[in-house]
């Protein structure tokens, strides 16, 4: 609601702008608990010509519209059943189509351009993450969106956005959208030589053969999420139920072997690692050749 709000006052819509379709008038319609805003609008010529020079953001109105359209809808009928002078649910749209879109675009594009001849004139090495993010969970997402930021400064430069129906189905769509991610990056003539995504097995595959020269690593937050899963589950299992008390600290564990690891040496992190097996049972000591014993002061007898 706060967020259709303020779009309707940036926009500064005209007073009075009940069109057909909506019932303006007397205390018993504003207080018809049957009445409905109207239906999707239905796109006017001026629409058109619009979308038709827009080809490119036309997904991402769609998208807009379709996570706009409930809260508009029910925004209006609030401010119908106040009594309070608003926008038709049709003009809302028209205004987001003709008014923010391109502004937003516009912005965005400008924003972009600034950061990647940023990058080009520091000429520090690019490293990427990249990740993609669906509108509904589950398997069945109409669209899905890309997103690569830049680590060192975490800045976005890029995102793509991907409907499932481009793809085989709403799972390739990461994949479809790093790919092209990478693709708009090539033609700027960026090099990537590092990328930290996820372990989607698809993207693997394609880093793995698509882009040879860039050094791959995983994402500790997504491998930090699956074991928190893990022993989450294992919380369930009949006495078990004390793992819940060490689920934080694991966590943080995992954090801490590669974030204490500046030079990514992937010995050291996974000893690091496997170290809270013995931490967990008060030994510290003896873990493994490249971390072998834990770096904390002494714990006492009470811990
Ligand atoms: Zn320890």
């Amino acid at each position: 609601m706060t967020s259709v709000g303020i779009q309707s006052s940036l926009l500064q819509p005209p007073l009075h702008d009940y069109d057909n379709t909506v019932k303006p008038g007397s205390a018993h319609d504003q207080m018809d608990p049957t009445w409905q805003p109207p239906l999707a609008p239905t796109q006017d010529s001026a629409e058109e010509d619009f979308d038709s020079k827009c080809d490119r953001w036309e997904h991402s109105a769609i998208f807009l519209d379709s996570v706009f359209w409930i809260p508009a809808k029910k925004t209006l009928l609030v401010l119908q059943y106040l009594g309070m002078c608003s926008n038709s649910l049709r003009t809302f749209f028209n205004h987001q189509r003709t008014l923010l879109h391109p502004v937003i675009e516009r912005v965005w594009k400008e924003e972009q351009r600034m950061l990647l001849d940023e990058i080009r004139f520091t000429e520090e090495p690019l490293i990427l993450g990249g990740d993609g993010r669906a509108d509904t969970p589950g398997h069945n997402a109409k669209f899905g969106s890309y997103t690569l930021m830049e680590l060192s400064t975490s800045k976005v430069v890029h995102v793509e956005l991907v409907q499932s129906n481009e793809v085989k189905n709403s799972n390739a769509m990461e994949k479809e959208g790093l790919t092209r991610s990478v693709h708009f990056l090539r033609e700027e003539e960026m090099h990537i030589p590092t990328i930290v995504t996820d372990r989607h097995l698809q993207i693997q595959k394609w880093i793995r053969e698509e882009m040879p020269d860039t050094v791959h690593h995983y994402d500790v937050w997504h491998v930090a999420k699956g074991l928190r899963k893990k022993m989450e589950a294992l919380v369930k299992e009949k006495d078990c139920s004390i793992v819940g008390r060490w689920i934080r600290s694991i966590c943080n564990h995992l954090y801490w072997a590669a974030a204490s690891t500046p030079d990514g040496n992937g010995d050291v992190i996974r000893d690091k690692w496997l170290s809270v097996v013995n931490h967990i049972q008060n030994t510290h000591y003896g873990h493994g050749k490249h971390f072998p014993s834990c770096l904390h002061p002494d714990l006492g007898q009470d811990d």
